[in-house]
């Protein structure tokens, strides 16, 4: 029997109560997963006209696009982000990520073989039935909807857990999916813990696929889960510790520079699985670099994220906030020199509000250079040579993003490929677009990019089809 049967959801800009919403026990989610599979056997979904599916999507889009503001204003304050990063950011890329994947649907094709005269090969692909996807707390609606997309356009039916501090945003995705003729059942939200609920689906032998954006440590107990019961496909988009690898001419680039390290660093209040917490620098500039970045970080807005100038808004909890904290204390007495930052600032009183932080002259075995902190605190580091630079840049578990400062091509070419990550960038850090696949390597995750065409494959699975004429 479930211990909660409630989740109280706080603002983290003051503590105060937002909410209580009913979870779902965990031994409520099997009735779930069985309803679903019986609307997914139904084919009021599944065996719609791609068409149909992609106009009811559409349909989805244009009430978000309706409701931004709503959208907007339940993940600032669910998750505490600035209100503005989640209005021009967070909410344009999730009603566009529905629109691009309901557009895209009719231009995936098969493969087709012709191995003899009176043999033809195809290939075609299907939903998988009942799939789950288990939800962070740190983009709760634009998570959503990149899974959302493709699952559901391919004839899934699709169970969405949010992350427990942050359910408000998607279950209004829920009831606008429904207002836009998505058959009732096809798409259902369960909020709960993770212990219980997520855990749940993932143990679930009628769930056939998940998808998971979290924490590593999540992800290993999703795919044990997974391992024990019914070796349902598995896709992780976990953690990270990304390297910005700036050049000995990485200054040519100017302001764009500083405000590209700035924004990769402290997006979200650097609670951001792409956060560039790791700046690696050529010796010849570390000085100017450490003394520009530790400025602009210093005049950063943290304030109440429901004011539109606030660049820094609470951390997600207190939790997070004495993890942080200690982070911090752990690298000084590491030895690391603390360039701006370090302290609390109070903002609202019930709020855990952390000043933008940069810690420098760190040993090359000081903790904070191997675990994600998830919170608003880079390191920079010194090298000498392009190998040294590389080798930094790979000496952690983690390898989602990485970006590489310099104008000279060659330095551009081998430093991006010598990173082991998914995404590398070059002269630029936070850049996104729907046609370019989205994933980790390593312990940041696997089992199929996000974003692009190929999330499409994560929620189908692909048949041949053997004809023989007579
Ligand atoms: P988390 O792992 O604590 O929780 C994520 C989700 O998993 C929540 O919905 C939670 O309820 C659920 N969960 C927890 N325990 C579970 C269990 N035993 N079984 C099933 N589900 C369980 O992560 P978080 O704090 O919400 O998010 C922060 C983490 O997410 C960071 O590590 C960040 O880097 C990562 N992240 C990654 C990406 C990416 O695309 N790679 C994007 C955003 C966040």
């Amino acid at each position: 029997m479930p211990t909660t049967d409630t989740l109280v959801i706080r603002n983290p800009a003051d503590g105060a109560e937002l909410a209580r919403i009913p979870v779902t026990a965990a031994s409520e989610v099997a009735w779930h997963t069985a309803d679903a599979l019986e609307v997914h056997r139904s084919g009021v979904w599944s065996s719609a006209p791609p068409r149909a599916r992609a106009a009811a999507l559409l349909r989805l889009a244009d009430l978000m696009q309706r409701d931004a503001e709503t959208l907007a204003r339940l993940d600032s304050e669910d998750a505490g982000k600035p209100i503005t990063e989640c209005r021009e950011n967070d909410v344009p890329g999730a009603i566009e990520s529905i629109r691009w994947f309901a557009e895209a649907l009719d231009k995936q094709y098969g493969r087709v073989s012709t191995t003899s005269s009176d043999v033809l090969a195809f290939t075609e692909r299907e939903p998988f039935g009942v799939v789950a996807a288990i939800l962070p707390w740190n983009y709760p609606l634009a998570m959503a909807c990149w899974k959302l997309g493709p699952a559901l356009a391919v004839g899934n039916a699709l169970i969405l857990k949010p992350a427990d501090a942050t359910p408000r945003s998607t279950l209004h995705l829920a009831a606008l999916a429904e207002e836009a003729g998505i058959p009732p059942g096809v798409l259902r939200v369960l909020p709960g813990t993770g212990a219980e609920t997520g855990a749940a689906l993932a143990a679930d032998p009628i769930v056939e696929a998940i998808s998971f954006t979290g924490s590593t440590t999540t992800g290993r107990k999703i795919l044990t889960a997974a391992a024990a019961t019914n070796l349902k496909r598995v896709s992780l988009e976990l953690g990270g510790k990304s390297p910005q690898v700036l050049m000995a001419d990485a200054l040519a680039f100017g302001d764009h520079l500083i405000d590209g390290l700035i924004e990769a660093a402290f997006l979200t209040a650097g609670q951001n699985c792409t956060a560039g917490s790791r700046i690696l620098v050529h010796e010849s500039i570390h000085d100017e670099i450490v003394d520009r970045l530790s400025r602009a970080a210093a005049e950063l807005t943290v304030g109440d994220p429901s004011d539109a100038a606030t660049q820094i808004g609470p951390v997600i909890d207190a939790v997070a906030a004495d993890r942080i904290l200690g982070a911090i204390d752990t690298a000084v007495a590491d030895g690391a020199r603390i360039a701006t930052g370090g302290v609390e600032v109070p903002v609202v009183q019930g709020g855990r509000y952390i000043a933008p932080t940069v810690l420098t002259e760190l040993p090359a075995n000081a903790e904070v250079l191997r675990t994600e902190i998830f919170g608003p605190v880079v390191t920079v580091q010194r090298f000498g040579t392009r190998d040294e630079a590389i080798a930094l840049a790979n000496a952690v578990d983690y390898g989602l993003a990485a970006s590489v400062w310099t104008k000279d091509i060659d330095d551009a070419l081998a430093v991006a490929r010598g990173i082991r990550a998914g995404l590398v960038s070059v002269g630029t850090y936070s850049e996104g677009d729907m046609t370019v696949p989205f994933g980790g390597w390593r312990q940041s995750g696997f089992g199929g990019a996000e974003k692009s065409l190929q999330a499409f494959a994560q929620w189908s699975r692909e048949k041949a089809i053997w004809v023989q004429s007579a």
